[in-house]
């Protein structure tokens, strides 16, 4: 192994360039030469390559998106698309492939490891759906987001006196309306997951008023639904004011928390340490705090389970 490859692919996600980092800086410290590709597997299919030196990665450990900007590829789903990456890969002498991103793209890299191609699979996406793996980059800094918005929301739903819902991303899974939800009180917390009852919310609302209770926030990942909608329903029981906030892409951006620097640089190393070892068709997981090796297999036939412990305690918390 001589000369590796990485590029960002599908949503981006903070962390991906410390990732990007780590990546470039343990590929030299093992006297690798590393190449970036730029526009996720797009570049792969139109040859944008460019060679990573050790500055090019100077400044970057603290700043969201990331420098090799990342895509989505149609083209790339194609055995055609799939040919011509394999075929620049071999023309820029390239041994090796490191991937960050999701599931999808990880199922691309697989499509390479098929074609006789080495990658291996970082796993970058702030929803933390990834099988297989504890947490993903860039989950921790759209959390801490989301709680610095609704903190700001709470105040106003105080001297207001009036239920907030606040609608997270979160299309198949729950993880950050959970840990959301428990960082900041949410009186209820609605995902994909959980069946919810609105009568049981309301129940809620009502007790938590003749508590003495301020305000509400309810948390909704947009997997349930719209928020809007949910505002609607519960103003239309109760007949108390509610607002909806949806926050949206702020959540995906920003400045990575230490947390998702920390994980984004372990797991660039590991990728590079994977490739060194011929490891391929993997992906890098943590679990239980050690950075690991994972055969997409084994990921791909998992099932994605936000923490349901936290979960229940968030609602036992609540009451
Ligand atoms: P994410 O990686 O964030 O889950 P996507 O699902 O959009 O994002 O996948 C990113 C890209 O990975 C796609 O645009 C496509 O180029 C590639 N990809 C996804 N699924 C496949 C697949 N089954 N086969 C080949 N390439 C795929």
């Amino acid at each position: 192994m001589k000369r590796i490859a990485v590029l960002t692919s599908g949503g981006d996600a903070p962390g991906m360039n410390a990732a990007i980092r780590s990546v470039v800086r343990k590929g030299h410290h093992h006297g690798l030469e590393v190449v970036g590709v730029r526009r996720g597997y797009n570049g792969l299919i139109q040859g944008d390559f460019i060679p990573m030196e050790l500055g090019t990665v100077g400044d970057i450990i603290h700043r969201g998106g990331t420098v090799l900007y990342s895509a989505r590829s149609e083209i790339f789903k194609t055995s055609e698309g799939q040919d011509k990456a394999v075929e620049n890969l071999r023309k820029w002498k390239i041994d090796g492939l490191v991937v960050i991103g999701g599931d999808g793209s990880f199922r691309g890299a697989q499509k390479l490891t098929k074609r006789g191609f080495p990658a291996v699979g970082v796993p970058g996406t702030i929803d933390n759906d990834i099988p297989g793996t504890d947490f993903t980059i860039g989950f921790d800094t759209a959390v801490n987001t989301v709680i610095e918005c609704i903190d700001r929301i709470r105040d106003t739903a105080t001297s207001h006196e009036r239920t907030y819902i606040v609608e997270v991303m979160g299309r198949n899974a729950g993880d950050i309306a959970v840990w959301a939800g428990l960082a900041d009180g949410a009186e209820s917390i609605l995902i994909p997951e959980a069946p919810y009852q609105m009568n049981e919310i309301v129940d809620r609302l009502a007790r938590g008023s003749k508590r003495g209770k301020k305000h509400s926030i309810i948390i909704v990942a947009e997997g349930v639904g719209s928020g809007v909608d949910i505002g609607r329903q519960i103003k239309e029981m109760t007949g108390a004011e509610t607002r909806v906030t949806v926050l949206g892409h702020i959540q995906r951006g920003g400045s990575p928390t230490a947390s998702d620097r920390v994980l984004a640089s372990r797991m660039g190393a590991k990728a590079v340490d994977l490739l060194l070892e011929e490891q391929s068709d993997q992906m890098v997981a943590i679990r239980r705090n050690e950075v690991i090796g994972v055969d997409f297999d084994e990921a791909f036939g998992m099932k994605h389970q936000p923490d349901m412990s936290i979960y229940d305690l968030a609602e036992i918390l609540a009451i």
